[in-house]
């Protein structure tokens, strides 16, 4: 029989997999027993048009519920039992395309384990909203671009996609009291040059909504589904995507910096939104200078792909840990390299690693 681990605070819980960076430490420190947070990739594939993603040009492919089970379980033996730990139901796509969703939080709820989830609303009917409450999710994060319709519709392809965010924070409100749920609202926004000079007014309207509980806001680097989008800024085709004139990206971070110094809801730290500014502003010399300064400790992660297979690193598919039928396969030694090798990883303009809070 499972302990269950005392649920914490929702912070960490808020995000994708958010808090991913430390300073530089020594390889010592590795400790596979102390898992802190499981990611799981409910689905390939997306119902949404948007213009910073290509998912939605794959076929749909779900995961299983019983994978998710091998995995979940092969992972719970892994987690510390000290700290807080959460899962993170997300995807190559929007995860509510995933049948099964409710079944897969009720699981990790019953496990004791902190849920949230990221979706962009487009099927998130009111029902479907009190049967994810119910399932106890504890924290969901809706895609949100701006505050105005227009630039909000034209970023996610989709027409009333902002009609939709809205009216599902009313649906959340509503339901808040009706259910007593604590669980919490949250806004996700990419920063690009569509959304750029509107962010200011986007993170004033989070702050007046009682309901919602932060921002998260993620500079865009890539195009997420096209491996050849990776410097964005050289990138031909999306472009278009990269906010270029420097003097709206200073003002803007200053200002949003300003904001979080006054204690407005926005998630990221002072830090995370001069990462994004100097990111923004050179790339090659962000990648260059700043970026080997920090390290991401994904080792004390585990992600659970689409196939029921597991990964430490969510953005590079090496190695994936295969979970055998009834038997786990669970070899230390493996895992022990992946994370040692996580710790070396040079890889650069690491949309995790840029966009850690
Ligand atoms: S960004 Fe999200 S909602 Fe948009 S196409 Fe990609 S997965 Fe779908
Ligand atoms: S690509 Fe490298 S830096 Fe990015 S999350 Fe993976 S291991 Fe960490």
């Amino acid at each position: 029989m499972y302990k269950k681990i005392k649920k914490k605070c929702l912070a960490s819980a808020s995000g994708r997999f958010n808090d991913y960076f430390k300073k530089k430490t020594s390889h010592s420190n590795i400790n596979i027993e102390k898992i802190i947070g499981i990611h799981v990739n409910v689905i390939e594939g997306c119902n949404s048009r948007c213009l910073t993603c290509e998912f939605w040009k794959i076929p749909i492919k779900t995961l299983d519920y019983n994978k998710f089970k091998e995995a979940i379980d092969f992972s719970y033996k892994l987690i510390a039992n000290d700290k807080e730990v959460y899962i993170t139901f997300v995807g190559s796509g929007e995860p509510l395309l995933n049948k099964n969703i409710c079944e897969l939080i009720n699981y990790s709820n019953s496990l004791g384990l902190n849920s949230s989830i990221v979706t962009n609303s487009l099927i998130l009917s009111k029902k479907k909203l009190k049967n994810l409450i119910k399932s106890g999710i504890t924290f969901i994060n809706l895609s949100l671009e701006s505050n105005n319709p227009i630039i909000n519709d034209k970023i996610r392809g989709i027409k009333g996609h902002h009609t939709r965010v809205i009216k599902n924070i009313e649906n959340f409100e509503q339901l808040q009291s009706q259910e007593k749920t604590k669980c919490g609202l949250g806004i996700m926004t990419v920063v690009t040059s569509y959304n750029l000079d509107n962010l200011v007014n986007l993170v004033k309207w989070v702050n007046e909504k009682k309901i919602i509980r932060n921002i998260n806001l993620s500079a865009i680097n890539t195009v997420f589904g096209d491996q050849n989008s990776i410097l964005l800024k050289n990138n031909t085709k999306h472009n278009h995507l990269w906010p270029k004139n420097s003097k709206i990206i200073e003002k803007v971070y200053d200002e949003l910096i300003k904001l979080k110094i006054q204690n407005f809801k926005i998630l990221n730290s002072i830090d995370s939104l001069q990462n994004q500014k100097e990111f923004f502003l050179n790339p090659e010399k962000f990648n260059n200078n700043r970026f080997q300064n920090i390290q991401c400790n994904v080792e004390n992660k585990i992600t659970i792909n689409t196939d029921g297979t597991i990964n430490l690193c969510p953005s590079i598919q090496d190695n994936p840990i295969k979970i055998h039928e009834n038997t786990f396969f669970y070899n230390k030694k493996i895992i022990q390299k992946l994370q040692h090798d996580i710790l070396k990883c040079k890889f650069q303009n690491c949309h995790i690693k840029l966009n850690c809070r």
